[in-house]
Order: structure tokens, then C-alpha cells, then sequence
């Protein structure tokens, strides 16, 4: 089956989908995005991304392409009419097509909206869960505001390159005091010795994630303590367990950091219990 697009008030072939060459998100990585899970054909936490595309949307002043309800009304029609069952859905918002230069377009330019889903093999994704992931880590390289999801991504792909060379699924970016942010897709979180989770806060240099969220409230149902504070290489070599979350990835187990066996080198039982409950606590679309 062929798959389709939607581009900017459009729904086409993916192999004819096409923006212009001045749209800026294309000349100044200039917009945002979203990627959100599939799950038996349902979007999963909807609601909180499309409230985190606001909120990036409004620190960067990107005016929204439409209303929340029109946009969860397309996010919709294109899982159906790519009729994916399971898969991720990416959406992108950008500040539109103008003549280059730098300062905003004028006012009534019309912010560029773009919105594919596929399919993915869940089967496959489990069983890179059950075996778990290597991580390398190094020097977060992106400017400050990572906290907003913008489509300004190169240092996360060169990240992310740099870790598929090194046999690794994930890299994480560590401050100058030496300190994990995130991963260059992921939140980054470790399991300590007395079994507590440990991640960042997200009040400075990582993103929110909205898998990061909901595994919040995972790990409340399941009565495990959360610490939201920074912990650094060392800590996490010494922790009983490390894992990422994304929408992408759900909770994935990090078994290798920088080559060195997290505890025996396996999946930990708290990262295969919190993915296995992701979902009693994500809201997942009808
Ligand atoms: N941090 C970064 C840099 C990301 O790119 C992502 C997801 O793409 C995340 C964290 C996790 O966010 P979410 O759980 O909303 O997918």
C-alpha cells in the first residue's frame, strides 16, 4: 500500500509530498516537531504532545497551523489512511515559506504543517528490548534551549552517528560539570543501588519527555521512589540499572555505558517492569 502525506492542507502520495525550497524550516531549521507512538492503530498521548508542540511553538512564535481539534483530526486521518497499526506518527510545524532572511516573515505567512505516519515492527522493537541497549557518552554540544523540540538537530544526529560506529544504540550528551542531560533521542534515567530512579530534572538541559512523564506515574503506581536530580558517567557505571525513555522506544534497557557492563551486562527487572506497565498509564487515542 502506498503511503500518503499530509503537507500543508494536503493529503499526497509520500513519493510526491514536497515543500518549497524557502520554506524555513528547510533554509534555517526554523519549526518544531513532535513524534508520537502508534499502538493498535490509536495515537498514544496525544494530549500531551500537542500540548508540548504549543508550548514549543509558542517559545519560538510560531503561530499554530490550525486549532488543536483540526490538527488532532489529521493526525488521525493520516495513522488511517496509512493504516498503521503499529508505528510512529511525526508531525512537523514550521515557521513557513518566506523570502530568506534571517528576522521573521511577515505576519500573515503561514506556518508550514507536515504530518507522515508509518508502520514498525513491534515484534522487532521487543526484542531489542529484551536485550537492551549500549550507550556512549559526550560532550553536549547544543545550545540551551533544548528544552523547546525544535527540528534544529545536528548535533544530536552527529551523536547519534557517532554512537552507531561504536556499536552502540544511544549516546548521551554530558554537561561541563559532568553531568548526563539526555540522550541524543531519549531522556536518560539510571536505577540506584537502593532501587531508586533517578533522571534529570527537566528545568534545565534536557527535554521534557513526554515517555519520561508517563513513566512518572508508572513508577508511582508501582511504589518506586523517583529522585528528579543529576547524576553523572561514574554513578551511573556503579547503578543497578539504566535505561532511556522516547516515544520512539518506550523504556529501553541500557545493559553498556562507554563499553562497561552496567551490573551484569543485562536488562534490569525494574526497566522491563516499567515497559511492560508503560501503557496502563499512557492515553491511548479511540
Ligand atoms: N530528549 C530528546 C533530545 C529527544 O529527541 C526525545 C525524543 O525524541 C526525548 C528526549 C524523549 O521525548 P519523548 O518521550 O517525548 O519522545
Amino acid at each position: 500500500m502506498s503511503r500518503i502525506a499530509f503537507v500543508n492542507g494536503r493529503y499526497v502520495p509520500h513519493g510526491q509530498a514536497v515543500i518549497h525550497i524557502e520554506d524555513r524550516g528547510y533554509q534555517f531549521a526554523d519549526g518544531v516537531y513532535e513524534v508520537c507512538e502508534v499502538r493498535e492503530g490509536h495515537i498514544v498521548d496525544e494530549r500531551r504532545h500537542l500540548e508540548r508542540l504549543s508550548r514549543s511553538l509558542g517559545e519560538l512564535r510560531i503561530s499554530p497551523p490550525m486549532s488543536p481539534k483540526a490538527l488532532g483530526f489529521v493526525l488521525r486521518e493520516t495513522v488511517r489512511l496509512n493504516r498503521v497499526r503499529e508505528g510512529l506518527l511525526y508531525l512537523q510545524v514550521t515557521r513557513g515559506v518566506a523570502r530568506r532572511e534571517h528576522a521573521f516573515p511577515s505576519a500573515g505567512t503561514r506556518p508550514g504543517l507536515v504530518v507522515t505516519a508509518r508502520t514498525r515492527d513491534r515484534a522487532k522493537a521487543e526484542t531489542l528490548a529484551e536485550a537492551g541497549i549500549a550507550v556512549i557518552t559526550l560532550a553536549d554540544n547544543r545550545w540551551e534551549r533544548v528544552d523547546i523540540k525544535t527540528i534544529a538537530l545536528v548535533p544530536n544526529v552527529l551523536a547519534r552517528q557517532a554512537a552507531r560506529e561504536a556499536g552502540a544504540g544511544e549516546a548521551w550528551f554530558v554537561d561541563k560539570e559532568g553531568f548526563v542531560t539526555e540522550g541524543a533521542a531519549s531522556n536518560a534515567w539510571i536505577v540506584t543501588r537502593e532501587g531508586a530512579l533517578v533522571t534529570r530534572p527537566a528545568e534545565s538541559g534536557i527535554l521534557r519527555g513526554i515517555t519520561r512523564t508517563v513513566v512518572f506515574e508508572v513508577a508511582a503506581a508501582s511504589q518506586l521512589k523517583v529522585e528528579e536530580r543529576a547524576f553523572r558517567v561514574s554513578e551511573a557505571l556503579e547503578a543497578r540499572e539504566a535505561f532511556v525513555t522516547a516515544a520512539t522506544q518506550i523504556v529501553m534497557p541500557v545493559i553498556k555505558i562507554d563499553g562497561t557492563p552496567v551490573a551484569d551486562g543485562k536488562p534490569g527487572a525494574v526497566s522491563r517492569a516499567l515497559r511492560a506497565r508503560f501503557h496502563e498509564a499512557a492515553e491511548i487515542g479511540d
